[in-house]
Order: C-alpha cells, then sequence, then structure tokens
C-alpha cells in the first residue's frame, strides 16, 4: 500500500473549482468605450460592478486570468467581523474612537455581505459557524482574553474564551490550551458565492471579459484610456481592484500593495466519524501562532480544508502540499495518513498598516488592501467604490482619510516576504509546546 500524502488524483486547484469551475476561453470582443472599466474581477470588481449596472452604467469588468480566478475563488471562504490588525492593537495605535470606527467598518462589511447573499438569493453554502481562534500558549490565551474584553468593552461583541472541557467540545487536537469563540461570523463556499457576483452582474447588464490583462491606463478626453493586451478601450470612469495581484500596470498602486501567498489544501472524504470529532461544532477555526493556520470542513462535510505556510513562497505544487499535510497532522495527528486530493494558492494584498484603501488618484478609484478578510470588506468597499462613482453620498467611509503609503524596500519583487515568514515560523518553533503524536 501507497504510504504517500498525495492521492492518486492529486491536483493543483482549488477545491473550490470542482463545484464552481472558473469560465476561460470564448472571449467576447473589447468594446471600445464602456462608461465604466473596472480592472479585477474578484469580489471588489464584481461587488462594483453589480451596484453600477443596477444604476444603469454601461461597465466592463476585465481581468488578466479567468473571471474570478484571483484570491475570491481560492479563498478559505470565511465571512468575518475583524480587520487583520487585532482590535486591541489599533486601540494602542489609534486610540478608542478610531478603533471602534475601523471594527465598525468590517462589521459594516459583514452585514453588507450577508444581507446581499439573502437578497440575491446567491446559493454558496453560507452558514453562520461562529469562529474560534486558538491558543498553543497561556500567553497566547491571555492575549486573546485581553481581546475579547476589549471588543466587548467597546463594540458590545458577544464571545467566550474556552477552556479546559469546554476545548475538546470545539476542537479535535489537543495541541491547544484554550481558544476564543465569536460566534457572529460564518462560512460559505468561496467560488460560488463568486459564481453569483458574476451572474448577477451579468444579469444586470455588465460585461465580464477575462484572459484581458490590462496593461496601462493614461488620462484621455473625457475620463482614460486603458492599453489591453486584446486593445484599448476608453471609459469615463475606471476602477483599480487588483489587491494582492496589483502589478506594473499601475504602478502607483503597486508600490503600496504588499502580496503574500497563502496556501491551502484539501483532504480526500474523510471517515464522517473522524470529521466530527476534528470538528465537532463545524465552526470555522484559526490558531494564534505566529504562523497563521486555518481550517474548516468543506461545506458537505466531508472533508477538512486547511491553509498555512503564509508569506512562504511556492514550491511545486507536490512539495507544497506535503509540507501543508505535514502541519496539518501535526495539528491533528489522526489526519496523518488522509491523502491531500488539492493544493492551491493565492495573493493575499496587504497595506503597511494593514487597514483597507478606499479613493481616488489621479481620476481613477481604487479599492483593495483586504489584508485576508476581503470577503466581506471588497465585497463592501467594491460597493462603495461604486457609490463614489456615482456621486453618491452613502460612498463614504472610516478608511477614506487614510493616506496611503508605500511598502519600505518594495518596488515590485517581494524577495522579503517569504525572510520574515521564515523568521515568524522560528519565533513559534521557540514558543510552542512539543507536538504530541498519535498513539
Ligand atoms: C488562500 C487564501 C485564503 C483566504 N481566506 C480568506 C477568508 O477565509 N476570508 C476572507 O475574508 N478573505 C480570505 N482571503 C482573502 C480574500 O480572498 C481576498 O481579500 C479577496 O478575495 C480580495 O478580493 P479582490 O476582488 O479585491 O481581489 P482578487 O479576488 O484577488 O482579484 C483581483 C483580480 O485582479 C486581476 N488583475 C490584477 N492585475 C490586473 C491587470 N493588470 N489587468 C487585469 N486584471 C488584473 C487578477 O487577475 C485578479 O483576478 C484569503 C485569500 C487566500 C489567497
Amino acid at each position: 500500500m501507497s504510504t504517500d500524502v498525495l492521492h492518486d488524483d492529486f491536483e493543483e486547484k482549488p477545491y473550490w473549482w470542482d463545484a464552481a469551475p472558473v469560465r476561460r476561453g470564448d472571449l467576447p470582443d473589447l468594446p471600445a468605450r464602456a462608461d465604466v472599466v473596472i480592472v479585477g474581477s474578484g469580489y471588489t470588481g464584481l461587488s462594483a460592478a453589480l451596484t453600477l449596472a443596477r444604476a444603469g452604467r454601461e461597465v466592463v469588468v476585465l481581468d488578466r486570468d479567468a473571471p474570478g480566478a484571483g484570491a475570491s475563488s481560492r479563498n478559505a471562504g470565511y465571512v468575518g467581523t475583524a480587520l487583520l490588525a487585532p482590535f486591541t492593537k489599533l486601540l494602542a495605535q489609534h486610540g478608542a474612537a478610531k478603533a471602534v470606527a475601523y471594527y465598525g467598518q468590517a462589521k459594516a462589511a459583514f452585514d453588507y455581505t450577508t444581507t446581499l447573499i439573502e437578497r440575491e438569493q446567491i446559493r454558496c453554502q453560507y452558514n453562520r459557524s461562529g469562529r474560534i481562534y486558538w491558543a498553543y500558549t497561556q500567553r497566547q490565551l491571555d492575549g486573546l482574553a485581553l481581546e475579547f474584553t476589549n471588543l466587548n468593552t467597546h463594540l458590545g461583541k458577544e464571545g467566550r474564551i474556552l477552556r479546559g472541557d469546554e476545548i475538546a467540545m470545539e476542537c479535535g487536537s489537543e495541541l491547544y490550551c484554550g481558544g476564543l469563540l465569536i460566534p457572529e461570523t460564518g462560512a460559505l463556499h468561496p467560488a460560488l458565492f463568486l459564481g453569483g457576483l458574476i451572474e448577477r452582474a451579468e444579469a444586470a447588464g455588465a460585461s465580464i471579459i477575462g484572459e484581458t490583462e490590462v496593461l496601462g491606463i493614461a488620462p484621455a478626453t473625457g475620463g482614460h484610456r486603458l492599453e489591453t493586451a486584446r486593445g484599448n478601450i476608453e471609459a469615463k470612469n475606471v476602477i483599480v481592484a487588483t489587491n494582492g495581484y496589483t502589478g506594473r500596470s499601475t504602478p502607483w498602486f503597486q508600490r503600496r500593495m504588499l502580496p503574500a501567498l497563502a496556501h491551502m489544501i484539501a483532504t480526500e472524504p474523510l471517515d464522517p466519524g473522524l470529521v466530527k470529532k476534528l470538528l465537532p461544532s463545524g465552526r470555522t477555526n484559526l490558531d494564534a501562532r505566529s504562523t497563521f493556520h486555518y481550517w474548516r470542513g468543506s461545506p458537505d462535510g466531508t472533508r477538512l480544508l486547511f491553509g498555512g505556510r503564509t508569506g512562504l513562497s511556492a514550491s511545486d505544487p507536490e512539495t507544497s502540499a506535503r509540507a501543508g499535510h505535514a502541519e496539518m497532522a501535526e495539528i491533528f495527528p489522526e489526519l496523518e495518513g488522509a491523502r491531500i486530493t488539492h493544493y492551491w494558492n493565492g495573493r493575499l494584498g496587504l497595506t503597511r498598516d494593514h487597514l483597507p484603501r478606499i479613493g481616488l488618484k489621479d481620476g481613477v478609484h481604487f479599492a483593495m488592501g483586504m489584508n485576508g478578510a476581503g470577503l466581506p470588506m471588497g465585497t463592501y468597499l467594491g460597493h462603495k467604490a461604486a457609490l463614489r462613482v456615482l456621486g453618491d453620498g452613502a460612498s463614504t467611509t472610516e478608511f477614506d482619510a487614510l493616506t496611503f503609503k508605500t511598502i519600505p524596500f518594495y518596488t515590485g519583487n517581494p524577495w522579503f516576504v517569504p525572510t520574515l515568514a521564515r523568521l515568524e515560523r522560528l519565533k513559534h518553533l521557540l514558543e510552542r509546546p512539543p507536538p504530541k503524536t498519535a498513539a
């Protein structure tokens, strides 16, 4: 019997694409002009397209890859109410009023997204699963307890610290000494959500065109001219929604957006009893250690989907999958023999202060810097960017006034990200308790 952890059908492909494949080929001609051209067809671009098309604007969304093939069909599907920067950190950095305002935006993004799913009847297996942040050490648990006290005091957030017997009721790993449960959050199938947005935006009249890279944006009479790999297109307004995939064609944004790779694997279908043991309550999970692991069940409850090694560069898919498997088996020794069917990665888009950005630069609108929380935040800020184009007063957000600073030493080659990620991993190795092995 083979002991390889890779399944015979192993492939480098997001697990999500099995149920919702991305659309390639059969490209329509590029129109000569549009009211609004949106660069990037993830949640941000599509949400903007939906709002603009419903307001009667002629909208063209361009993507260099297949529509939605960026992070929006590759993520873990967590629908959260938090930002990457912990609330406690924002309190210390910006004071209570600003910290409350920024986290208020995260909750507004959650509310906007879940209401949209309901209003548009998007069938994306959304459920209000709740989320748990897990701690390896007492120091991490104390940090989570402080975070919860601050969230509760300043935002009235509900939740509770899990200790003792409660841990086993929520998690099949013996590695953790406690956790923080935030029940208000949810989970969905990210590619089905994306497909729903594409369908609704197209039904409203938007043209969504993949495999058409925007090579440059220049001012032109009455707006802008976009040079693309398939010809030029003119637009009165442009929205750049490229987040972690922001590149050379928009150099001002590129210098402000740091890409970091995030890696995920899916197991083969597991014994239902084992899934129940590992994920007793079916919630989404994150661990508080610096290497940033996350895991959840597949929406059909048969597999474990595991993310980690964030920031590390991609080696070949098989090596990356094996490395992911080893980290998963460290947390869940019962999965030592579980084989991996899918490995994939995608790019997070980080800003210097880990807060999102929305605004106007040289007449070009933008919404980016989702910092790993763009499922709700991109959907929300895409809508807000569309309202800006429409001149609607409801477009304001708490992020409008933030200056958009460059990333130090970064001009387009994120060579130092894997090094920083390796240092974080080293910190974790020094801090963690010894891993337990299967009996
Ligand atoms: C593995 C992983 C797990 C994650 N888990 C979660 C999670 O559970 N919850 C959550 O909230 N967030 C999560 N995220 C982050 C989330 O996926 C992103 O924040 C979100 O999808 C960003 O959406 P977006 O539309 O702004 O960008 P994207 O979906 O990345 O779309 C940007 C698009 O721009 C296109 N593009 C770039 N340059 C050009 C150009 N010059 N011309 C044309 N097109 C261009 C790209 O091809 C890409 O399709 C995760 C991300 C990854 C990678």
